[in-house]
């Protein structure tokens, strides 16, 4: 098993979202009210090739975008 560590950016920040698609993520990250499961959703409706535990740890805090913020 692999120990979690801090790894790169998560990759829902990359491509193939726009800057608008960008800023919409962020907001939806940031608020409480927003399941994990509907941002992860909409991910993939963007096009966005990201799993779900991909969201989960960047809301938890256990990735590199957290320093950037
Ligand atoms: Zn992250």
């Amino acid at each position: 098993m692999e120990k979690v560590r801090r790894g790169p950016r998560c990759a829902m920040f990359a491509p193939p979202l726009s800057a608008e698609d960008l800023e919409q993520l962020r907001a939806a990250l940031k608020a409480p009210e927003v399941a994990t499961s509907s941002i992860w959703r909409w991910l993939e409706k963007k096009g966005a090739n990201v799993g779900i535990e991909t969201v989960k740890r960047h809301r938890r805090g256990e990735c590199y975008c957290r320093r950037e913020s």
